[in-house]
């Protein structure tokens, strides 16, 4: 086990704020990552399970314990009938890589979730969707190491409690327990996406008579808008998505629509206010908080411009959420976990 020491955070995450994290090992396999728990046991260390750190905000404090980073590789066609294909990615994989390898053969489901940083064992974490798809509509199964029984288990997709940003791996009394070492998908052969698609994408399509509805045609559509309006995390740093949608009961839905603000309804009749709107509502796009900039193009992206430090983004948070507070009545909440001791 190769451990390193006093690493910042900043550096192992796309915000790039955080102080030192005090251990950080990479695992390949799962004898490292057992040695890597034995030894936080031994050391009483707290851990944290990391990926690419797109989704994970470091704190000025560090952490003092061993953050173990997924490096755990490979893809694996595990079965394919007439309509459907089982893949099993492993958890260090690039989530787009692999995005890639399942468009490139033609095989459908997760196509609209191109070019979402991470790794492919955080997206079952809080669910990752974009462009109308979510993963919980391919995923099986996880393979995960318990670190309550330090054993191999598998958890299928009914265990999971998916929902928006919301999984068992996320929320509730078992969050931080499993460590994904590997995720099993089942995905069609063909696609059987149609349209009318997500508002953005139809309309990209639309610009572009883009007709070929294919996977890898939906692919190259998704990374264009995306290229256009949202951050890469290798250039400028950001955490994509800093505060999540707001989900409403339908009677909420109607007050809030008497009020004039604009409600979503999503294909499985969920209503939701987009926080984005909200904060291009309340007059924020572009505008700067402590060195943190609403994004212009995308408000729901909050960029690290000349922010140094966790201190700047919190005062920045609470500033912009008591704005959109005051004006609407919502209060938002944030997105990316924050990398502490627990
Ligand atoms: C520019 C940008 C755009 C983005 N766009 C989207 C988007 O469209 N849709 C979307 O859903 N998200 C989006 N995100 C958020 C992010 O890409 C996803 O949350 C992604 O899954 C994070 O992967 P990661 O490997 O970086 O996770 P990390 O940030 O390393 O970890 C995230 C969480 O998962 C836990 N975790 C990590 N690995 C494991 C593991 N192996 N087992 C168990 N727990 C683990 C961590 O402890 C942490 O709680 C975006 C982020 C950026 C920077």
């Amino acid at each position: 086990m190769k451990l390193s020491e006093n690493i910042p955070i900043s550096n192992l995450t796309t915000m790039r704020i955080g102080g030192n994290a005090r251990y950080v090992v990479e695992v390949h396999n799962l004898p490292e990552l057992k040695e890597a728990y034995d030894f936080a046991k031994n050391k009483s260390l707290p851990t944290w399970m990391m990926g690419d750190g797109a989704n994970t905000i470091g704190r000025d404090e560090g952490f003092p314990g061993l953050v173990i980073i997924n490096c755990f590789k490979g893809i694996e066609i595990l079965s394919q009938t007439a309509d459907e294909v089982v893949i099993r990615a492993m958890g260090g994989e690039n989530w787009d890589d692999f995005v890639a390898f399942a468009t490139e053969r033609g095989y459908s489901g997760i196509e609209t979730l191109s070019s979402i940083p991470g790794t492919v064992g955080a997206a079952p974490v809080q669910n990752i969707g974009a462009y109308g798809q979510d993963i919980s509509h391919v995923i099986e199964s996880v393979s995960a190491y318990d670190t309550q029984t330090d054993e191999l288990v598998v958890i299928g997709k009914e265990d999971m409690n998916m929902s928006y940003r919301s999984t068992i791996f996320n929320t509730g009394k078992d969050a931080g327990r499993y460590f994904i070492t590997a995720v099993t998908f089942v995905l069609e052969n063909e696609s059987s996406l149609q349209p009318p698609f997500y508002n953005s994408l139809q309309k990209y399509l639309d610009e572009h008579n883009i007709t070929d509805y294919s996977p890898a045609s939906i692919r190259t559509a998704v990374m264009a808008i995306r290229a256009e309006k949202l951050p890469d995390p290798a250039v400028i740093p950001s955490a994509g998505s800093f505060f999540k949608n707001i989900y409403l009961s339908y009677e909420d839905a109607e007050k809030a629509e008497e009020k004039g603000i604009k409600i979503h309804t999503k294909s499985d009749g969920q209503k939701m206010i987009s926080a984005g709107y909200l904060l291009e509502q309340a007059g924020l796009k572009g505008q700067i908080f402590h060195g943190f900039r609403i994004s212009e193009k995308a408000a729901l992206i909050l960029i690290n411009e000349s922010g140094k430090s966790y201190a700047d983004l919190a005062k920045a948070r609470t500033e912009i959420t008591d704005i959109v507070y005051e004006k609407f009545g919502y209060k938002l909440e944030q997105e990316p976990v924050e990398l502490i001791a627990k």
